[in-house]
C-alpha cells in the first residue's frame, strides 16, 4: 500500500468526547476533510492545519477528494461525527476505494450518539437494543416500518437516529404510531439534542407523548423496552439482577 486514510469518529462533539487514537491521529494529518459543521468543532489548534470539506449530500465527491489527496503524498484523515462505522462514512470509503487500491484504510472509533446519549439519559441501553435511522433518503420507509414493527416485537429498547429533518417533520410522530400498535402507551421514553456540544436539550416522557414532541436532526431518541423505568429522573433499563 502506498498511502493511507484514516476514517474518524469524531464522538458527539466537544474534543475531550474524542479518543486519544482519534486526537493522536488528527495531530498528525496533513489535511483533515469533513463536512463543514464538524470541521468547525475542531478546536484552534487543528485549524491551522489545511481543512477540505465539500457541502451536506456530497458524500462521493468528500470521499473522493481524500483519495486524491493521498495520492498527492498527504497524510488525510477524515472526520464523521459520533462513529465513523455508524451511519458514517467508513462504508463508502471502502467501496469507493475499490478505485483506488493503493490506498489503505484505517477506521478509528468514535462514540456514536447512541452511547453519549445514553449516558446523558441515565443509562437506557443497558440490556438488547437496536438502532433504527428514520431516514428514508437512502432506505424505502416500508422497510423503516418492517424494522420499528420487528424491533417492538422483539421488545428491544429502541435507539432512534435521523428522527427529523426540514422535509421529514412528522417521521416521529409516524413511527410512534407504529410502534403504538405494540407497545403500551405508558412506555417510558427520552431524548437527548445537541449531545456534547452548545444547548444540550434532554428529556424524558411516554411514547404517547413523544408522539407529540417536535425534535430536529441533531436529537437521538430512545424509546424503552419493557425492562425500562424512570428512577430519580433517569431513564434506566434494568439488566434483571434479583436484589
Ligand atoms: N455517525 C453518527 C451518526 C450520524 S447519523 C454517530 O455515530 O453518532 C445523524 C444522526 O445521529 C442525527 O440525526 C442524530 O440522531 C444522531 N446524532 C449525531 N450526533 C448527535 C449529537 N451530537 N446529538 C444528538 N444526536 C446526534
Amino acid at each position: 500500500m502506498e498511502s493511507r486514510i484514516y476514517i474518524v469518529g469524531m464522538g458527539p462533539g466537544r474534543e475531550e468526547m474524542m479518543t486519544g487514537e482519534a486526537l493522536n491521529v488528527l495531530e498528525q494529518a496533513d489535511v483533515i476533510v469533513g463536512y463543514t459543521l464538524y470541521l468547525n468543532l475542531l478546536s484552534k489548534s487543528f485549524q491551522r492545519k489545511e481543512l477540505l470539506s465539500t457541502p451536506m449530500r456530497q458524500e462521493e465527491e468528500r470521499c473522493r477528494l481524500c483519495f486524491r489527496e493521498a495520492r498527492k503524498g498527504k497524510k488525510v484523515a477524515l472526520v464523521c461525527s459520533g462513529d465513523a462505522g455508524i451511519y458514517g462514512m467508513a462504508a463508502l470509503m471502502y467501496e469507493i476505494g475499490k478505485d483506488y487500491p493503493e490506498t489503505e484504510l484505517v477506521v478509528v472509533a468514535g462514540i456514536t450518539a447512541a452511547s453519549s446519549g445514553a449516558a446523558v439519559l441515565g443509562a437506557p441501553i443497558n440490556h438488547d437494543f437496536c438502532v433504527i435511522s428514520l431516514s428514508d433518503l437512502l432506505t424505502p420507509w416500508e422497510k423503516i416500518e418492517r424494522r420499528l414493527n420487528a424491533a417492538a416485537e422483539g421488545d428491544f429498547v429502541i435507539v432512534l437516529y435521523n428522527p427529523s429533518s426540514h422535509k421529514r417533520k412528522d417521521y416521529l410522530s409516524r413511527a410512534c404510531d407504529i410502534l403504538l400498535q405494540k407497545i403500551e402507551e405508558e412506555r417510558v421514553c427520552g431524548y437527548v439534542e445537541n449531545i456534547g456540544r452548545d444547548g444540550t436539550k434532554t428529556a424524558t416522557c411516554t411514547l404517547k407523548e413523544l408522539k407529540d414532541v417536535e425534535v430536529n436532526m441533531f436529537t437521538t431518541v430512545f424509546i424503552g423496552s419493557s425492562g425500562s423505568e424512570i428512577i430519580n429522573g433517569k431513564l434506566v433499563t434494568k439488566r434483571g439482577y434479583r436484589m
